[in-house]
């Protein structure tokens, strides 16, 4: 059976349904988990439907999570959304649900559902919900159909990055054409920011430093965010925007974030794949857009010189 039929066929078995995705939420893991969450509550009304994880406020128009502090969840489906492993599921544990389907499209890491749909040729987990859909020969609402633009939008940065395919393309012009949402209104929901964010990336790319190998970083304490006004999940958002930078090839934004005592690294490449060396500093992600959270700077330092190494034996090689 068709991998989303067999999904659709364990979400009618089940009255109660939680629906997790990743801590430190975007837009792809939002979209995913409030589209679908909608989805199934619109075509079984009489179902409990939770969608779980601590929220965050800037994208708080995708909607509102739910607690299940109080629900059994022996008898429960779990489905977990754009999460590769264990550690980083915002919410629940598998361990307490009866069954679980893991739908995502990251490089595996841990293995813990009963069904795991992985997909790491997908630009996002918002496109293989959309699959599901098309799969499923579902409807989608406008509310719907605008979280999963968003979703893949987010992701893909407007469809500029690796594993944006036809098939993106294809799924996304139907969409439109059965929705007819509104999709450049949306733009203003997912990129306004305030101006002090704006002059902090200023400050970011005037105080970049760039190794001789071609790796560029910068770091972010906590004094300097409180002094640009600006929150410690900024710079996260910031990252993408130097892809098309002649003398980089690898670059990492280092945040502090005082609140949960660690430093935030996002990392990105365009040279060398990236996620298996910050998986060796507890993190991980894709091959070329990965993330790990670190204890001290003295690890800040060592994982900028590890991927400085990395640079180099690239270079050999290139
Ligand atoms: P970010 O730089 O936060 O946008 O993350 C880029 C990619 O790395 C995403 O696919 C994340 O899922 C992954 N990632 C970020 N932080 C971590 C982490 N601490 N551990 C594992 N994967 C991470």
């Amino acid at each position: 059976m068709n991998i989303y039929k067999q999904i659709f066929k364990e979400i009618k078995k089940y009255n109660t349904i939680v629906i997790a995705r990743h801590i430190g939420a975007d837009p792809d893991a939002l979209g995913a988990q409030f589209a679908f969450k909608n989805i199934i509550l619109r075509l079984f009304p009489d179902k409990k439907v939770y969608a779980v994880g601590n929220p965050a406020s800037r994208f708080k128009f995708f909607g509102n999570n739910d607690r299940i502090d109080d629900i059994c969840t022996n008898n429960a489906l779990l489905v977990v959304v754009d999460t590769p492993d264990l550690k980083r599921i915002d919410g629940a544990n598998p361990s307490d649900f009866e069954y679980v389907i893991k739908i995502d499209h990251h490089p595996v890491i841990d293995t813990f559902g009963n069904i795991e749909y992985i997909d790491d040729n997908a630009c996002s987990t918002s496109q293989l919900i959309l699959e599901f859909v098309y799969a499923n020969k579902l409807q989608l609402t406008k509310e719907e159909a605008e979280l999963l633009f968003l979703g893949i939008v987010g992701d893909t940065d407007r469809f500029l990055h690796d594993y944006t395919s036809s098939k993106t393309f294809e799924l996304v012009a139907r969409l439109l054409n059965e929705t007819d949402i509104n999709f450049t209104s949306l733009y203003k929901k997912l990129y306004h920011r305030p101006l002090v964010e704006v002059k902090f990336e200023g400050y970011i790319y005037s105080n970049l430093t760039v190794t001789e190998n071609g790796v560029a970083y910068i770091k972010l304490t906590d004094k300097l965010m409180k002094e640009y006004g600006v929150d410690s999940a900024a710079a996260g958002n910031m990252i993408n925007d130097l892809k098309f930078v002649d003398e980089i090839v690898i670059w990492i934004f280092l945040s502090e974030d005082v609140k949960s005592n660690l430093i935030r690294a996002n990392i990105r490449s365009v040279g060398p794949y990236v996620n298996e060396l910050a998986s060796r500093f507890g993190g991980g992600g894709h091959i070329f857009a990965s993330g790990a959270r670190l204890k001290t700077w003295e690890d800040a330092d060592k994982l900028i010189e590890a991927y400085d190494n990395l640079m180099i034996e690239y270079k050999k090689l290139n």
